[in-house]
């Protein structure tokens, strides 16, 4: 099977990539093993919250001018600021020709409120995601009773703590008993799946009106909107009040919600999504790779002119961690990492931790390294990459869609090795 470029890895980064490479003409592949980090997330994206020294970034192209020197091999850095700067946008176009919509912008951060009530800076969330509230506003934080993966008592008390006058309530909602028999399926997704429907909305409704008259605003766990946020719509149309949504522990729906139209958006603009099968190794001949073989095509290898690694980091088994160090999963590729395990980890759990930054080390086009020669069509892209930190530097989101039109452009432009 032969393509223009095969994509390793259907998250976040190979999606936007590949959609990206469509968009250019090209034939595009992605191998997808499993569910991605998306599944899990937020729903909203970071870009660059905060530097490796700890200060939060309110002006991105500054907090880009310093990462430069504190951080040298960020993929940020690698790139450059202006580039990334310049992606970040292409980036935020790209996501809305998708379907996904989305406030926020690159050139600085906003606060969004967590499920736990407190505040953290992200690039772009999802409308029905609430922003830091006026301190005037009634909050009525809505939790579904026996519903255990959201705490409006927290999420009140927090928002309390800051001088904002919330109030945490539970509804009843007796439409969801059958899901309440057995706690694993009360779960998000699942909730969502029966408050989707047409025919519920008007006992969600019902059960939402008396708080709606008490409050300026409603939070609600997303348990609503898996595929469209029609229900969310009709919601602010009806009520008394508005009402905004808060993520809620795994899995997302918001998450998912990225996840599913992004794919679809891969197909529907030309692209071979295959899904559920996975790279078990390639061949590299003079710094080329040439073949890959997967799972379920293990006699006929793909070959692309390009191929693009976006395997995600140890949470996807694009990296694995080893008694004698970790390594890139599908071609072993040249790792920045700590030699000594004892300088993988802080004590304090709430450190950043170094082996978050341990991932593929490139160039700055994104060509992957083995046993330091760059590979002539690899590009890596994504939580596989190493030299940041997408959880203390809160950046997860930002480099992958940046990395992914980075590798993009250099594939469009000089990515052929025929
Ligand atoms: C639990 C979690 C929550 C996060 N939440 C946020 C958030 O809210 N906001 C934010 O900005 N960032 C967040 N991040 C950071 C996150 O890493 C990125 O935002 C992003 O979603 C990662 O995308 P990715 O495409 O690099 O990798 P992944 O999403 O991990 O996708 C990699 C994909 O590749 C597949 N794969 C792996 N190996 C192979 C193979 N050999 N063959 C075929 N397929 C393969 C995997 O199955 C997976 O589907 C989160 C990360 C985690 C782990």
């Amino acid at each position: 099977m032969n393509f223009d470029t095969v994509i390793i890895g259907g998250g976040l980064a190979g999606l936007l990539c590949g959609i990206r490479l469509n968009q250019a003409g090209q034939r595009c592949a992605i191998v997808s093993r499993g569910q991605s980090a998306l599944n899990f997330s937020s729903g909203s994206l970071d870009l660059l919250s905060h530097l490796p020294t700890g200060e939060p970034v309110t002006d991105t192209r500054a907090g880009l001018a310093s990462l430069a020197t504190l951080a040298p091999q960020h993929p940020y850095s690698l790139i450059g600021a202006e580039h990334v700067y310049r992606y970040a946008h292409e980036a935020q176009t790209l996501l809305a020709a998708c379907g996904l919509d989305f406030y926020g912008n690159a050139d600085a951060p906003h606060y969004r409120i967590t499920p736990l009530g407190t505040q953290r800076l992200a690039w772009l969330s999802p409308p029905e995601v609430p922003v830091s509230p006026n301190a005037g506003l009634r909050v009525g934080v809505v939790g579904i009773s026996g519903f255990l993966d959201f705490q409006p008592q927290l999420a009140a008390q927090a928002l309390r703590k800051r001088g904002i006058d919330a109030t945490a309530t539970d509804i009843e909602l007796p439409l969801l008993d059958t899901l309440r028999d057995n706690p694993s399926e009360f779960r998000a997704v699942n909730i969502a799946r029966v408050l989707d429907q047409e025919a519920n909305f008007t006992a969600l409704c019902d059960a939402l009106a008396p708080l709606s008259e008490q409050h300026d605003v409603l939070y609600l766990p997303a348990c609503i909107g898996l595929t469209d946020n029609q229900v969310y719509t009709r919601l602010n149309h009806t009520l008394a009040c508005e009402v905004r949504l808060l993520p809620t522990l795994p899995p997302s729906v918001p998450g998912m919600r990225m996840q599913t139209r992004l794919s679809q958006q891969f197909i529907r603009s030309g692209g071979t999504w295959m899904p559920g099968d996975e790279v078990i190794r390639g061949r590299i001949d003079n710094g080329v790779v040439t073949h890959l073989w997967t799972r379920k095509h293990e006699d006929i290898p793909l070959r692309a002119r390009n191929v693009v690694l976006a395997s995600g980091s140890f949470f996807s088994n694009g990296l694995i961690a080893g008694r004698d160090g970790v390594r890139e999963a599908v071609f072993g590729l040249d790792v920045i990492q700590c030699a000594d395990r004892t300088d993988w980890y802080r004590d304090d759990v709430f450190d950043a931790q170094p082996w978050q930054q341990f991932g593929v080390r490139t160039d700055a086009s994104l060509r992957g390294q083995q046993n330091g020669e760059t590979l002539a069509n690899l590009y890596a892209i994504g939580s596989v990459l190493g030299g940041f930190d997408a959880i203390a530097q809160g950046c997860g989101g930002g480099v992958c869609a940046v990395t992914a039109l980075h590798a993009a452009q250099h594939i469009c432009t000089q990515g052929g090795t025929s």
